[in-house]
């Protein structure tokens, strides 16, 4: 089954991945908070302008240190869009939370900020932004509601690393923020992501949860002598060698980021037209918004259009795919209480949204290839 030629995502060597992963052994450090993971979070927090960076093996552990932080218990509840990957909801889920999933913006595919008021009880302990495709959520809005209620805002911005609202970077607007660093994000290390802390009243709760729930940070900062368990937590430190193979995509991400805008754009330039004509929808961009390329979609008029052309591209040797199954009517949401029609926009996209290959090595030949495929398709109706 695998005679695909142009795959959805492709894994790409930038730089010094080899040399780092190489060096951090010669380091003699492969555990975790070596050089390499110093190098990153330096990056990080100089790129952001933020006070903490902190690695952690995935996004998804990055959003279990947040709930973490946010001392979510059970009874609490979070409101976050349905229209996302599982991890954003499962963090909150596994403290004991429950899901109020709010409906996205037919536009933006983020979370609609004109539902958010009616949603506010005060069991919410907080809102959680997901910036589809890297483009902002409407953060002015979601701020001025949050604020008055006095509910801590965060950003789940795996997709939106160098990603701006009104000129500022993504993952700077929350409390808290989190990124992913999985094969399938725009700088990865295989598996990695991170916590962004803005407000500096988490860092040294977040050292320590991240370290086993001691407080090793501060000992190696000699800040005391001696360093032992002081709360709870869980290891969430990557290998140095994975920091390393991660510095090295850090260190190009502006010719990684230049490649995917490239890539973005030419496929923007060459649908538009193809798109008026059967019915299909491009991504939208607010104006306020500037965006990472890390997703390139397409909104087709029917769940029966997107299955054809998805048959009709793997004819053609080339991968695309679809996300996110709606969370609130999954078996897990369900549970929750989720059913069909609470959410309309976000069931509709669902069946109708495609993505299409987008990764750093993907050849402008190719590319035309996935655009011929897609101009030959034949509609059903
Ligand atoms: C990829 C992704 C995650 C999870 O990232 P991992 O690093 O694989 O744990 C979480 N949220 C969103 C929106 C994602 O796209």
């Amino acid at each position: 089954m695998s005679n695909i030629k142009i795959p959805y995502n492709k894994a790409c060597l930038v730089g010094n991945e080899l040399e780092y992963m190489t060096q951090a052994v010669q380091n003699q450090h492969i555990s975790g908070d070596g050089p390499f993971t110093r190098k990153c979070h330096a990056f990080l927090e100089e790129f952001l302008g933020i006070p903490k960076a902190l690695l952690t093996t995935s996004c998804t552990h990055a959003l279990e240190l947040m709930a973490f932080l946010l001392k979510i218990q059970p009874g609490d509840e979070v409101i976050m869009p349905s229209f996302t990957f599982v991890s954003t909801v499962n963090a909150f889920v596994n403290r004991g939370a429950r899901p109020v999933f709010v409906d996205i913006r037919p536009d933006t595919l983020n979370l609609d900020e004109t539902r958010l008021e009616g949603l506010i009880t005060p069991r919410i302990k907080a809102i959680i932004a997901v910036h589809y495709a890297g483009v902002s959520c409407a953060m002015d809005a979601i701020l001025e509601i949050a604020g008055r209620h006095h509910i801590p805002v965060v950003e789940d911005n795996a997709h939106g690393l160098f990603g701006k609202y009104k000129g500022k970077l993504l993952g700077t607007f929350g409390c808290l923020a989190t990124q992913s660093f999985h094969e399938t994000k725009n700088i990865t290390c295989g598996e990695g992501g991170a916590l962004l802390i803005n407000d500096p009243q988490y860092i040294e709760r977040a050292e320590i949860l991240r370290e086993k729930g001691t407080n090793r940070s501060r000992f190696f900062r000699g800040l005391v002598d001696k360093y032992t368990w002081v709360d709870q937590g869980s290891s969430y430190l990557p290998s140095d060698i994975l920091a390393g193979f991660l510095y090295a995509q850090f260190e190009n991400y502006q010719k990684i980021q230049e490649r995917r805008r490239t890539i973005w754009d030419y496929y923007y330039a060459h649908l538009g037209e193809w798109a008026e004509k059967v019915g299909a929808r491009l991504p939208f961009i607010p104006a306020e918004c500037e965006h990472p390329a890390h997703i390139f979609y397409l909104l087709l008029p029917s769940l029966e259009y997107r299955q054809s052309l998805i048959e009709h591209l793997k004819s053609r040797e080339i991968l695309s795919v679809f996300h996110y199954l709606p969370l609130h009517i999954s078996d897990m949401g369900r549970k929750f209480g989720g059913k069909v029609g609470d959410c309309p926009v976000t069931e509709a996209v669902s069946d109708r949204l495609l993505r299409l290959p987008l990764y750093y090595d993907l050849s402008q030949a190719d590319q035309d290839q996935v655009l011929e495929a897609i101009y030959s398709h034949r509609d059903l109706s």
